[in-house]
């Protein structure tokens, strides 16, 4: 005899994880699940202000929608893998997403601020010739919920939230593994909980967002959410700039710049573009590219930072000297510009800037391609 009634197959039911929701989102969630849309604002307070994530402690919901909530939705961040904290007092953490890859993010005290260095992607498909993160290929975008995740999880692990109500962090910067403008959908959501007074209630001016120079993601960028703009410049012409940030064959740098001057146009947060520069030996840093530089950013209200390049095995590139960053910064200066050379944190961790590279299961396959070596340009 066979039996005909039905498979019985367990219902798998997932959960919505309210890191996800900005304060809009959580407004449509609520009014999704026949709530009214102000508990929206009560519970970013308690899930970003009090580092809560146990619906029970919600003690100004009724009983009835903490098991409500309970049931339907959870709030739920990367994991601590491991951290490192560097002599500087710089501490990497490594997190561990749900899909079983870790990502890292980097703490970055300072006597008068505490920054936040974020990933938005699992490896990056921008491929700088000399950024750790490229080398390790990509695999996939972060969710909203991964974004906000590493503020929340590293707000609480530290302490400083929940118990003395103190604000964690004062500054975040988008430029962990990843490029945030190729992630706009999520990366957006989640700097914007950062901006939120019912969340983390930060500057805009102290949230900032840095690029290769996507152009199309610069353009929407402004339309969407008020942050601080860095621009990945690394070289002052297109030639040295193809081989050293790829995808400026695709955004040449006339082009970039001005929607780099669109951005600043139409944004409140800022009305200068911070622009980076990392100092290679050889390649990018004579005083003739310090000129040129000099001129291509006339049009450009910006601030200059000269990155010193962090090593990272197997890289053909080495940092210029000390004394060839500060020629290079006086030749700026000297054209008026404000010029800034980065000090280096974490290097004894490897969490300095381009040594973040998580482990990526690569989708592109590019750690198995041949290294082509770039020629140094005088
Ligand atoms: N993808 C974004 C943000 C992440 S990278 C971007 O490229 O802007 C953050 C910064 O670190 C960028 O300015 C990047 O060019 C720089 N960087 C990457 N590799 C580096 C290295 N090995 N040494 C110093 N800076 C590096
Ligand atoms: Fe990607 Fe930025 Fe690294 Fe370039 S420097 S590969 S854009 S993370």
């Amino acid at each position: 005899m066979t039996d005909t009634a039905p498979a019985q197959t367990a219902a798998v039911q997932t959960k919505t994880n309210l890191l996800n929701f900005d304060r809009l989102g959580m407004e449509d969630y609520f009014r999704s699940i026949g709530e009214k849309p102000f508990r929206a604002s009560q519970v970013l307070k308690w899930i970003h202000q009090h580092g809560v994530d146990d619906f029970d402690a919600m003690s100004n919901l009724s009983k009835d929608l903490r098991a409500k909530l309970k049931d339907v939705a959870e709030v739920r961040a990367p994991e601590v893998l491991f951290e490192q904290m560097s002599d500087d007092g710089t501490i990497k953490f490594a997190l561990r997403l749900e899909s079983g890859q870790a990502i890292e993010t980097v703490y970055i005290p300072e006597a008068n601020r505490s920054t936040l260095c974020v990933s938005s992607q699992i490896g990056c498909v921008v491929d700088c010739s000399f950024c750790s993160t490229a080398q390790q290929g990509f695999n996939r975008n972060l969710t909203t919920a991964e974004i906000i995740g590493q503020v929340w999880r590293v707000a609480k692990h530290l302490g400083t939230i929940g118990q003395t109500g103190e604000r964690p962090l004062s500054n975040v910067v988008m430029m962990g593994m990843g490029e945030p403008l190729l992630n706009i959908d999520n990366v957006v959501p989640a700097m914007s909980v950062m901006l939120d007074d019912f969340a983390y209630g930060l500057s805009k001016r102290r949230v900032t967002l840095s690029t290769s120079g996507i152009i199309p993601g610069l353009d929407e960028l402004a339309g969407r959410i008020d942050v601080a703009l860095a621009l990945s410049l690394h070289a002052p012409n297109d030639e040295l700039r193809n081989q050293l940030v790829p995808v400026n064959r695709k955004y040449p740098i006339t082009e970039l710049l001005a929607a780099c001057r669109r951005y600043i146009a139409n944004t409140n947060a800022t009305n200068r573009v911070t622009v980076e520069y990392v100092m290679l030996d050889g390649v990018n840093d004579s005083d003739v590219h310090a000129r040129e530089l000099a001129k291509v950013l006339r049009e450009l209200p910006c601030k200059i930072n000269l990155i010193p390049f962090n090593p990272f095995p197997q890289t053909r590139f080495a940092c210029s000297s000390e004394e060839r960053i500060d020629r290079f910064g006086q030749i700026l200066m000297q054209a008026g510009y404000t010029v800034i050379t980065r000090k280096t944190r974490g290097e004894d961790i490897d969490a300095a800037c381009g040594q973040l590279a998580g482990k990526v299961l690569d989708k592109t396959r590019r750690a198995q391609r041949k290294v082509i070596p770039i020629l140094p340009v005088a």
